[in-house]
């Protein structure tokens, strides 16, 4: 009696083990476990996941080891490589858009100055009184003679207080008919070894300098701005 009933618990362990029988068949199963060593036992090894090989085979379970040790070991390789990658990303990104001075952009600046000259545009759009719409430009120009001694000193000095960051998107002040959707400082600047580095800056601190677009202050166009509307020469031109 005993015997058979064995053998219908083992056929139902599994399903037992899965939750797959009724709760009165569960109970069935439970009570003849509490008073049966061996059906233990068998759900004990049932219990034993396959992959784990039994610990007395010291060879197998060497094996086994060293294999997982491997696996992790390439694992964290990948891991490693995959980390390694981001950071480089993420450092080349810092690297790009860190700000750098001014000598970053021009190097450093030993030679004596024998050119300078800059230009302010300011576009205007108005409507009179009289409802007449009136638009042009006025602008600024100032050429070496004015420019060199106090308002060339000013001007270097104007650069130097900033800091420029490289823009990682593209910058446009000029839609694409070309026109300016900004007021825009041009500066052109000779050293003494005919280094020539030309800048334009928009009043929304967007500059270019030798064919790179960088972020700086925006008050870097008001400073140039004003130094080249004190020392140059005014013109004004209306749309007609
Ligand atoms: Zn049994």
């Amino acid at each position: 009696m005993k015997e058979t009933n064995c053998d219908v618990i083992r056929d139902l362990l599994p399903l037992y083990e899965d939750n797959a029988i009724t709760e009165e068949t569960a109970e069935l199963v439970r009570e003849h476990l509490k008073d049966c060593p061996a059906c233990r036992e068998e759900l004990r090894k049932m219990r034993t996941p396959l992959s784990l090989p039994p610990e007395e085979d010291g060879e197998l379970w060497e094996r086994y080891k060293q294999r997982r040790a491997e696996i992790r070991r390439r694992r964290n390789i990948k891991i490693g490589c995959v980390l390694s990658v981001l950071g480089l990303m993420v450092l080349s990104c810092l690297w790009y858009i860190w700000p750098r001075g001014w000598d970053a952009l021009t190097g450093p600046v030993t030679d004596e100055v024998t050119s300078l000259s800059g230009a302010v545009t300011e576009l205007y759009y108005e409507i009179a009184n009289d409802g007449e719409v009136h638009s042009g430009f006025r602008s600024w120009l100032i050429q070496w003679e004015e420019a060199e001694g106090p308002a060339e000193k000013a001007i270097l000095q104007a650069f130097q207080r900033h800091t420029y960051r490289k823009s990682l998107k593209s910058l446009n002040p000029w839609d694409d008919n070309g026109t300016n959707t900004a007021n825009v400082v041009l500066v052109g600047i000779i050293w003494s070894n005919e280094n020539y580095k030309s800048f334009s800056i928009a009043d929304n601190g967007q500059m270019f300098c030798g064919g790179d677009r960088y972020y700086t202050d925006e008050k870097l166009y008001q400073e140039l701005s004003a130094i080249i509307q004190e020392y140059g020469t005014f013109q004004e031109a209306e749309n007609k």
